[in-house]
């Protein structure tokens, strides 16, 4: 799996990390997402799958 977010988009919600805090965390100054591992380990999948889905701004894609 791998990964691409897109700032531009991100209106800084934070439903991806609370499904997938290993993966995605907040910028402190305007709560823009950060990705942590573009190419997370198989047991973030389904995670990061529940993050993608969960993101009000569809910022998050997943190439499987
Ligand atoms: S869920 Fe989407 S909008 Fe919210 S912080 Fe994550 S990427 Fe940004």
């Amino acid at each position: 799996m791998k990964i691409a977010i897109d700032t531009d988009k991100c209106i800084a919600a934070g439903a991806c990390v609370m499904e997938a805090i290993e993966v995605f965390d907040q910028r402190d100054e305007d709560g823009v997402v950060i990705l942590l591992d573009e190419n997370p380990s198989e047991d973030q999948h389904d995670n990061v799958r529940r993050a993608a889905h969960a993101c009000p701004a569809k910022a998050i894609t997943l190439q499987e």
